[in-house]
C-alpha cells in the first residue's frame, strides 16, 4: 500500500525536496494535497505533474490564477486557512507533511492531528507557538509526531529502541550561521544579503535569517522541549560549524548517541516520510577522511541575544514563546524589507515580550489571539 501524503507548503525549500523524495520512491508514496503561497506558477506545474485530489493556495485573491492554470483537471481547488484545515481532514490521507513557514502552520497541524493523521513536522513554529496544546492533541488522538527538522530527526533517531531509557540531556548542534565568531559591532552593520548566505544549508529566506541571528536555534530549543518532553536544563546548544553531527542524546549512564551525515534535508524528510523504514537511496555518503576534524564550541548568547530570549521565553512559559515567535516573524520580514537593522530585531522581540506580559494560554483561540496581538505590538515598535 502506498502512503498517501498531504504536502503543505509544497512550493518551498522543504516542500520541493519532499517531492523529490516522492519522485525517487513512486511505489511508496502518492501525493493527494499540494499547497503553496506566492509561487502560483510552480504550484500549477506541481499540480499538473502529481495530479493531487486537492490544491490549496494561501491567499484568496490568487485562486482565479490557480483555477485558470488547472482548467480541465479533476482537482479540487481551495484557498486560505479554511482550505488548508479542510483538506488535511480527508479520510484518504495517511501523513500530513507540514512545510509551511511561520505560525500559519499551527491550525492545519491541529486539525490534521484531530483527524487522526500522522504528522511529519518541518513547521517548527507549530510547536514553538503552542507546543503544550499540540502535544496534548498528539497524545489524545494517538498519532505520530515525526520531526523533519534535522536536529530533532537526529534526536528522534537516537531514541529508537530507547523507550525505557530516560533522556539525561540533549545536545542540539548549531552551525553558528554566517556570522559565527563575530561581535556586536560587526553585527550592527550587516545586510540582508550577508545574512542570506548560509554556509552549509540552502533554505527559505525566513529560516536563513533565523539561522544568522541564532533565533532558529532558539526556536529549535523550544521545539525540542515539547517533542521530547524536556526541561530547560536538559537542553544544551553546541556550535558545530561543519553541520555533520546533527544532534546528540545523553542517557542516564552518561553514554551519548549521535546521528551524523552530510547536511542534506532530504535525509530527515525521507526518514519522516518512510518511518519506521530506512529506505535505500543514492545520496552522497560522508567521508571521514575528507573532514579530519569536527569542531564544537559554546554558543555566544550575549552577542546573539535571540538565543537567550528564546531560553527566557521557554522558561517563562505561557504565551511567551508564542509572542517571541510572532514578534520574530514581524522583524524578520522587516529586516528582509530593509526596515530594521540586524541587532534591532532582538530589541523589538524583547520589548514585545515585555509589553504583552506573561499570560496563561489554554485554547487554540488564546494562542491565535496572542500571535495577532504580538504582531500588532511588534509593528508599533518598528515605527
Ligand atoms: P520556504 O519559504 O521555502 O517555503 C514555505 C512554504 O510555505 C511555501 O510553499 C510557501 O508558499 C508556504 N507559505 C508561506 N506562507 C504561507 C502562509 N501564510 N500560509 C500558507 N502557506 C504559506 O520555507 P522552508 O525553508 O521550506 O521552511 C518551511 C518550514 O520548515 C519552516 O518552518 C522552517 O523553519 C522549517 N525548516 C526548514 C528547513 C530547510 O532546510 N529549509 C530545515 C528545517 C526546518
Ligand atoms: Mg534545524
Amino acid at each position: 500500500m502506498k502512503k498517501n501524503i498531504a504536502i503543505l507548503g509544497s512550493t518551498g525549500s522543504i516542500g520541493t525536496q519532499a517531492l523529490e523524495v516522492v519522485d525517487a520512491f513512486p511505489d511508496r508514496f502518492t501525493v493527494s494535497v499540494l499547497t503553496g503561497g506566492r509561487n502560483i506558477e510552480l504550484l500549477i506545474a506541481q499540480a499538473i505533474k502529481y495530479k493531487p485530489k486537492y490544491v490549496v493556495v494561501a491567499h484568496d485573491e490568487a485562486i482565479h490564477q490557480l483555477k485558470a492554470g488547472l482548467v480541465g483537471l479533476d482537482i479540487i481547488i481551495l484557498s486560505g486557512n479554511q482550505g488548508l484545515v479542510e483538506v488535511v481532514q480527508d479520510p484518504a490521507i495517511d501523513l500530513v507533511l507540514n512545510a509551511i513557514v511561520g505560525s500559519a502552520g499551527l491550525e492545519p497541524t491541529c486539525k490534521a492531528i484531530c483527524s487522526g493523521k500522522d504528522i511529519a513536522l518541518a513547521n517548527k513554529e507549530t510547536l514553538v507557538v503552542a507546543g503544550e496544546l499540540v502535544m496534548g492533541l498528539v497524545k489524545k488522538h494517538g498519532v505520530q509526531m515525526l520531526p523533519v527538522d534535522s536536529e530533532h530527526s537526529a534526536i528522534f533517531q537516537c531514541l529508537v529502541g530507547e523507550h525505557l531509557n530516560p533522556i539525561e540531556k540533549i545536545f542540539l548542534t548549531a552551525s553558528g550561521g554566517p556570522f559565527r565568531g563575530q561581535d556586536r559591532a560587526f553585527l550592527a552593520g550587516v545586510t540582508k544579503e550577508q545574512a542570506l548566505k548560509h554556509p552549509n544549508w540552502s533554505m527559505g529566506a525566513k529560516i536563513t535569517i533565523d539561522s544568522a541571528s541564532l533565533m532558529n536555534k532558539g526556536l529549535e530549543v523550544i521545539e525540542a522541549k515539547w517533542l521530547f518532553d524536556l526541561k530547560a536544563e536538559q537542553i544544551d546548544v553546541v556550535v558545530h560549524p561543519q553541520s555533520i553531527v546533527h544532534s546528540m542524546v545523553q542517557f542516564q549512564d552518561g553514554s551519548i548517541k549521535a546521528q551524523l551525515g552530510l547536511p542534506d534535508m532530504k535525509l530527515p524528510i525521507q526518514y519522516a516520510m518512510a518511518y519506521p523504514t530506512r529506505v535505500c537511496n543514492d545520496f552522497e555518503r560522508f567521508d571521514f577522511a575528507k573532514y579530519g576534524c569536527l569542531d564544537f564550541h559554546k554558543p555566544d548568547m550575549e552577542t546573539f541575544r535571540n538565543l537567550q530570549l528564546a531560553f527566557i521565553a521557554m522558561e517563562n512559559g505561557g504565551n511567551q514563546p508564542c509572542v517571541l515567535n510572532a514578534a520574530n516573524e514581524v522583524v524578520v520580514e522587516a529586516f528582509l524589507q530593509d526596515q530594521i537593522s540586524f541587532l534591532g530585531m532582538s530589541d523589538v522581540i524583547e520589548k514585545t515580550m515585555a509589553k504583552i506580559g506573561n499570560q496563561v494560554v489554554k485554547s487554540l483561540e488564546d494562542y491565535l489571539w496572542n500571535d495577532q496581538e504580538a504582531r500588532r505590538i511588534a509593528h508599533t515598535f518598528l515605527e
